[in-house]
């Protein structure tokens, strides 16, 4: 693992952030939109889509959940900083957490999950191929790891080369942590894709970095402020400055240390070995055999093109809708491939 993006407030972006040094922050989307005074970013960050949190939120009218904005409005509300070199840090598709709770939460299928997850990242990058959008693998690990894997398949059908991108999300990681489960997912993952992608760890702290670090490029966590909202509440810290724990840069910046000391226990040559025992033992999961196709696949270009389609409101305007036309035209010459198969990848 190279860098792990400690889960902060805006302020702790800059000069004036009480956290020492260049240790990288993760900060949520919103809290840096329409603010009066603008933070300047002095070290790397990530930006948190807070995906998790709109699809899990219950929702007073009985509806299922959905992202709480457009694509659009993702876009053009970047987040502003005063310093115009560096004006924003990396920051995932508006993917979709594949796990029960918030499967149940939205009414989607798995597949659906990934496919809305997929079209996220190219709707985006056509949207504005500037911003440092990166896309999230998606699936449900805690049933089996074909979820990611099809998910990797589905990305490639779109012509994305994962293995060529900056940074490359996991999603539905985090209540994973330490089981065999989350070995499984990136030793499956390393497999795929070998070994050459920069993969981001969403939420995996100490215990699951414990397990997989060589398998990441990049992690990150909150869990240190919900540990201090949960079990110490009043900050004990003298010269912290805040009142609550869950807002102490000094637990903030011990917990840092932690999750370091425990990604550093893996070693390289140790994953090497699970990556080993996963290609000998197999991936035995076949979910998806099931749901291939019967006839042939639309092009990639109309496959995007009708998907972005299905999440624009209906009144959208005919300009976007004659983009999506002439998207799809370009793409149309693309050769009709046919969805590869768990047993085709195999073989
Ligand atoms: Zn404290």
């Amino acid at each position: 693992m190279e860098t792990f993006y400690l889960g902060a407030q805006p302020h702790w972006l800059g000069p004036d952030s009480p956290l020492p040094g260049k240790i990288p922050v993760c900060v949520p989307r919103g809290r840096l939109t329409g603010r009066a005074t603008l933070p300047r970013a002095t070290r790397r960050w990530l930006l948190d889509s807070r995906g998790f949190t709109v699809l899990s939120r219950k929702q007073d009218d009985g509806h299922y959940a959905r992202w709480d904005i457009t694509p659009q409005q993702y876009v053009r509300g970047r987040p502003r900083l005063r310093r115009p070199d560096r004006p924003h840090g990396s920051r995932s598709s508006m993917d979709w957490i594949c796990e029960g709770p918030v499967r149940a939460n939205t009414g989607f299928e798995i597949l659906e999950h990934l496919r809305r997850t997929v079209i996220s990242y190219l709707e985006l990058r056509w949207l504005d191929p500037t911003l440092p959008i990166f896309p999230v693998i998606q699936g449900d690990a805690s049933l089996t790891v074909d979820h990611h894997l099809h998910c990797v398949d589905m990305y490639e059908q779109a012509g994305i080369d994962l293995t060529a991108l900056p940074l490359v999300g996991v999603g539905s990681v985090c209540k994973l942590q330490a089981t065999a489960r989350i070995v499984d997912l990136f030793a499956a993952l390393h497999h795929r894709l070998g070994g050459r992608t920069r993969l981001h760890a969403f939420g995996v702290k100490a215990q699951g970095l414990a397990a997989i670090a060589p398998a990441v490029y990049s992690a990150d966590s909150q869990a240190w402020s919900k540990q201090g909202r949960a079990t110490v509440k009043r900050c004990p810290h003298p010269d912290s400055g805040v009142r609550w724990e869950a807002n102490c840069p000094i637990a903030a910046q011990q917990w840092f240390g932690t999750v370091l000391t425990a990604a550093a226990r893996t070693i390289p040559a140790v994953w090497g070995r699970q990556v080993h025992t996963y290609r000998r033992r197999g991936n035995a999961g076949l979910l998806f055999e099931d749901l291939e196709p019967a006839t042939a696949p639309p092009t990639t270009g109309e496959r995007i093109a009708s998907a972005v389609r299905v999440l624009l409101p209906e009144d959208t305007e005919s300009e976007l809708a004659a983009m999506l036309d002439d998207f799809s035209r370009v793409h149309s010459d693309q050769a009709r491939a046919p969805w590869p198969t768990t047993a085709s990848r195999a073989a």
